[in-house]
Parts: structure tokens; sequence; C-alpha cells
């Protein structure tokens, strides 16, 4: 991909294709609350700038987004330096940071210190590295489910949720917001999106405020908004195919 900040027209260009990607999403957010009667304001639309440049990041900040995704830490490092420290817009309304990728536990202080909200935790190990690194408002945090069994790809398995959401709810600056799952590959997503609505539900039996479920991305938004999902974490859909990583 060119370099979309680099000339005004081409920031203009990039700016008009946000602004589509953004609206085609939206829409789909909408008719998928219509479609099973539920408000789109009671979802976050959390947008994975993964892979795409800082000035993107500037770029939907002014286009109203919130809410942005980054999987790796450097990549967070970099851009949350470009957008909250290096130029810190006068009255700009500051955004929340969402990392949503596997956690090393060697980077898991680091990432608390920058992120808002966690959506990746799974592993009883980062508790007390993220309650550390968090700041004093502390670090809201969602468990990830491995829906197919297979926590090589991350998530803990369904029987180790109700422990790991105890230690998360027990840890002194961590948030139980809820959980997050990827739907498995080649499966149907709304019974894996409903099964996360269950487990959430045993979850809130025990923790009460944990009612939020990350749930969807650009192929699957749309289930997952019929099974209950809270967060949306969408990246292609809104900015483009990402170049394959090399
Ligand atoms: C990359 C990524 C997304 C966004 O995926 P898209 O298909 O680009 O919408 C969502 N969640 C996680 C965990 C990701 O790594």
């Amino acid at each position: 991909m060119s370099d979309p900040g680099g000339t005004t027209s081409g920031r203009d260009e990039r700016r008009a294709e946000l602004v589509q990607g953004l609206g085609r999403v939206r829409a789909r957010i909408a008719d998928a609350c219509a479609a099973v009667g539920r408000a789109p304001t009671d979802l976050t639309l959390v947008v994975v700038t993964k892979t795409y440049p800082a000035s993107d990041v500037a770029l939907l900040a002014g286009l109203g987004v919130r809410d942005v995704g980054e999987a790796r830490l450097p990549e967070l490092r970099d851009k949350h330096a470009a957008l909250t420290e290096e130029a810190p817009a006068a009255g700009r309304v500051p955004l929340r940071w969402h990392a949503i990728g596997r956690l090393q536990r060697n980077k898991a202080r680091a990432t608390a210190r920058l992120a808002d909200v966690v959506h990746s935790v799974d592993d009883p190990r980062l508790v007390p590295l993220l309650s550390d690194g968090a700041g004093e408002t502390g670090l809201g945090c969602f468990v990830q489910v491995s829906l197919d069994g297979d926590p090589g790809r991350g998530g803990v398995v369904a029987e180790d949720v109700p422990a790991l959401c105890d230690a998360v709810a027990g840890a002194e600056r961590l948030r139980l917001l809820g959980l997050m799952a990827v739907a498995p590959l080649g499966q149907d997503p709304s019974a894996a999106f409903a099964r996360l609505r269950d487990l959430g539900e045993q979850v809130r039996a025990d923790h009460p405020a944990a009612t939020a479920l990350s749930a969807g991305m650009s192929g699957d938004l749309e289930q997952a908004v019929a099974n209950g999902a809270t967060h949306l974490r969408v990246g292609a859909a809104v900015l483009g195919q990402r170049p394959p990583l090399g």
C-alpha cells in the first residue's frame, strides 16, 4: 500500500475511502440491529487499525471513531505516541485503545500501560502483570474463550473460563467486562457466538457487572449482533483488505 497520508490529495482520497468504509459498516450494524430489535447505540464499534498507518487512525478520529484496536505492542506503542503524545489536537476527544491480539507475558505490563481495554486475557499468569501495568483508573478486560477448544489460537477452553474470570475480577486494577471470542474457522459463526453468549450468562451469575461480549469481525458482525455482542472488532470492512503478512 502507498502512503495514504503522504500528500494532501492522497489524504483527501484516503479520507473519502474511510468515510465510505465506515458508512458501509455502520449501515450493516444498523440493519443487523433492526433485524433483531436491538439499538445500535448498545454496540461499540472498535475499528481494528493493525497494519495501517497512524495517519489512518488520525483520519478515523476526525470522522468520529472513538475506539481503535491494535494486535501488537510495537504498533500500539507507535500509534499511541503519534496520536496522543506527538500530536495532541486541542479539544480532541481522546481515543480508547483496545489491545485485541495474543498477549505475551513479557509484553503484558507495557500493553496495560497503553491500552484502555484488553480483549485477549487468556492466561492467569497475565493477570498480575496487567494489573501492575494498569493505571489508577483501572483496565477493562475481556477473557478470551477458545470456542473450538484449540487454545493454540488464543483463548481458554470453556472449563477454564470461571477461574480466569474470578482472577481478573479479583485483581486490584482490572475490571472484568465480559468474554471475547473469534469464530472458529470453517464453522457457523452463529452457533459459535450463541455458545459465547451462553458462557457469558454463566459468568454473569458470579460477576453481574460483566455484561459485555466482544464478538464479530468484518465477515461475521451480523451473526455477532444477533447473538448479543456489545463490542465489534472490525478492520478490513472499514480500512480495506490488509496486505498479507510477510
Ligand atoms: C484482525 C482482527 C480483527 C479484525 O478482523 P477483520 O476481518 O479485519 O475485520 C478482529 N479481531 C481480532 C482478534 C483480530 O486479530
